[in-house]
C-alpha cells in the first residue's frame, strides 16, 4: 500500500514538473535580414507578426551568428558550439555528425518531445527529434519535396511558408499532451531565389525602395570585398535570380519548371509583364543594376510576407490551444543579409548585415514584454537557454550560454566581445576569416583567398567603410584587439585560428 502511494506521489510530481515546465517553439528563417523586420527598422515593410514576438517579449539588438551560413550556422544552434567543435565548417565539404549531443537531445533525454520541421541543410538525417519532416538541402518554394522518416520523400502541393506551417500545426494536434515539446520550424524563406507566392506577387509593386548609401561601394583599401562575388551589379542573374527568363514557354529553372499550371499561369502573368517592360527601357550601367535592386528587393519582401503571415499563424495555434502562456516562443534567421548595402546581396562576411541576426523572444512570466536587449548574444546561446528554461543541466562542452540571466536581471554581466569564425571557400568568393567585435571596435584576419588584416572603429564608422588596420595612431587599440581576440581563440580552442596567428 505504502509503495503504491509512493508511486502514485511520484507519478503526480512528475505529472505537476511536465504541467510546469515550459513548452519551446523555435522559428528559424533562412537569410532573413533585421533591416526588413518592422520590429527593427520599418522603412522596407511591416512583419506585424514577429513584431508581435517582440512586444509580448525581447527583442535582441545584439544578436549575432558564429559563422554567417545557413548549414554551418544550424548546426551551430543545435550543438550550442562553434563550428570548429561541431564539425559543421562550410555548406560544401562538411558533413554533420548527427550522433554528436545538441539540445534537443538533451531536451528528449529529459522527458520533451522533440520535432524539427521544415528547412535543416545539415545532410544527415536529423538525431534527437520524435519526429521530423525536412526539406532535402535547401529545398523549394513550390510544390517542396519532403524527406520523411521512413527515409521516402513525398512532394505536397502547394508554397513552402504555408506546408512547412501546415505540418508543424499537425504534429501539434497529434502530440502526446502529457509531455512538454520541443518544436523547431525551419522556413525556407527568405533564401535564394526569392519566389513569392502567388498570392504576395506584386505587392511591393508601386513601392520604390531607398538605396542603402554605400551602395556603391568601391572597396577601397578591403582587398576581401573587392574579390567577393556577390554584388546585384555582377553576380546576380537576370534569369535564376530575377526570373527574367528569356522564352517563358520553355523556363528550364527547376524552381520554376515544379509548378503546377496555375502556379504556372499567374508565374506568368506576373513576371512576363515586367519582362517586356524592361526590354522597351533598354537600361544598362547603373540605371540597370538599380533597376536589379528594386525588382530584387520586391521579391525577397515578398517571400518574408509569406514567412510573417505563417508566424502569425504559430502564434494564433497557440493561442487557440491555450498555449500561449507556458510556452516560449523564439524567432530568428540563421544570419542576417544584405540587402544592397555595399552593393550586395548574400552573407557570410563579418560586417554587421550579415554576421548580426534578427532574434526576438517571448516568454510569458519570465520575460517583461517590450523588454529591448543590448546585450551581446549568439547563436550558440540558444540551445543552453532553452535548457535552463527546462531545468536540465547544461552540458559542460557546450559554448554558448544562457542568456536567461541577462533577461531577468540577476545581476548578469553579458559578453564584452563576440569570436567569429568563417570558413567556405567557394561560391561567392569570399576569403575564409575569423576576428572579434567589441563594443567599439572590429578586427578581423583573412587568410587563404586574401592575407588581410582590417580594423573598423564601428562608433565612427558603423558601415565598416574605413579599414584603419596599419594606420598610425591605432597601434595600441591594434595590439589590445589582437591580445583579446587570442584570448577568445584559446578559450574557444579554435586550434586553426591559433596557428594561423601563431604563423604570422
Ligand atoms: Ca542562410
Amino acid at each position: 500500500m505504502r509503495i503504491l502511494s509512493v508511486a502514485l506521489m511520484l507519478c503526480v510530481s512528475l505529472f505537476a514538473r511536465a504541467q510546469q515546465l515550459p513548452n519551446i517553439v523555435i522559428i528559424i528563417s533562412d537569410d532573413h535580414a533585421y533591416q526588413a523586420i518592422s520590429a527593427y527598422d520599418s522603412k522596407l515593410m511591416q512583419t506585424p507578426n514577429i513584431d508581435r514576438i517582440a512586444n509580448e517579449g525581447v527583442i535582441f539588438k545584439k544578436a549575432y551568428v558564429t559563422n554567417s551560413i545557413c548549414g554551418p550556422s544550424r548546426a551551430a544552434i543545435l550543438t550550442g558550439k562553434y563550428s570548429h567543435k561541431n564539425g559543421f565548417k562550410d555548406n560544401e565539404t562538411s558533413n554533420f555528425d548527427a550522433g554528436q549531443d545538441s539540445f534537443a537531445k538533451q531536451l528528449q533525454g529529459n522527458g520533451y518531445q522533440t520535432a524539427w520541421i521544415g528547412k535543416y541543410h545539415l545532410g544527415t538525417q536529423p538525431q534527437g527529434f520524435d519526429f521530423w519532416q525536412i526539406l532535402p538541402g535547401q529545398g523549394s518554394y513550390y510544390n517542396p519535396d519532403f524527406l520523411m522518416m521512413d527515409g521516402s520523400q513525398q512532394r505536397i502541393e502547394g508554397y513552402v511558408s504555408d506546408i512547412t506551417e501546415d505540418i508543424a500545426e499537425d504534429w501539434l494536434d497529434n502530440r502526446d499532451s502529457s509531455k512538454p515539446f520541443c518544436l523547431v520550424i525551419g522556413h525556407k524563406a527568405t533564401h535564394r531565389v526569392w519566389l513569392p507566392d502567388t498570392a504576395d506577387m506584386g505587392m511591393f509593386d508601386e513601392v520604390t525602395f531607398p538605396l542603402a548609401h554605400n551602395f556603391y561601394d568601391d572597396y577601397q583599401h578591403r582587398k576581401a570585398a573587392q574579390v567577393q562575388d556577390m554584388s546585384i551589379a555582377k553576380t546576380m542573374i537576370m534569369g535564376y535570380d530575377l526570373k527574367m527568363f528569356p522564352d517563358f514557354d520553355h523556363i528550364k529553372d527547376d524552381n520554376v519548371a515544379r509548378m503546377n499550371a496555375d502556379q504556372k499561369a499567374k508565374f506568368d502573368a506576373y513576371y512576363q509583364p515586367i519582362k517586356a517592360d524592361l526590354e522597351a527601357r533598354n537600361l544598362s550601367g547603373k540605371a540597370l543594376t538599380e533597376w536589379k535592386y528594386q525588382h530584387y528587393m520586391r521579391d525577397y519582401l515578398s517571400t518574408a510576407a509569406s514567412l510573417d503571415r505563417n508566424i502569425g499563424r504559430t502564434l494564433d495555434y497557440l493561442d487557440e490551444h491555450d498555449l500561449t502562456d507556458n510556452t516560449i516562443v523564439i524567432y530568428l534567421s540563421d544570419q542576417g543579409f544584405y540587402l544592397g548595402e555595399h552593393g550586395w546581396f548574400d552573407k557570410r562576411f563579418m560586417y554587421e548585415e550579415s554576421f548580426r541576426t534578427p532574434m526576438v523572444m517571448r516568454y510569458p512570466g519570465v520575460v517583461k514584454p517590450g523588454t529591448v536587449s543590448d546585450d551581446f548574444v549568439l547563436n550558440v546561446d540558444i540551445g543552453p537557454t532553452m535548457l535552463e528554461a527546462a531545468g536540465v543541466a547544461v552540458p559542460k562542452d557546450m559554448q554558448g550560454e544562457s542568456f536567461l540571466p541577462l533577461l531577468t536581471g540577476k545581476n548578469a554581466e553579458g559578453r564584452d566581445a563576440l569570436y567569429y569564425h568563417y570558413y567556405e571557400n567557394g561560391e561567392h568568393s569570399v576569403s575564409p576569416h575569423f576576428g572579434i567585435k567589441t563594443k567599439r571596435y572590429k578586427l578581423i584576419r583573412f587568410y587563404d583567398m586574401v592575407d588581410e588584416w582590417e580594423l573598423y572603429d564601428l562608433q565612427k564608422d558603423p558601415n565598416e567603410m574605413h579599414n584603419l588596420y596599419g594606420k598610425k595612431g591605432d597601434e595600441k587599440i591594434t595590439a589590445t584587439l589582437k591580445s583579446q581576440l587570442s584570448k577568445l581563440i584559446t578559450q574557444y580552442d579554435d586550434r586553426d585560428a591559433k596557428k594561423l596567428l601563431k604563423d604570422e
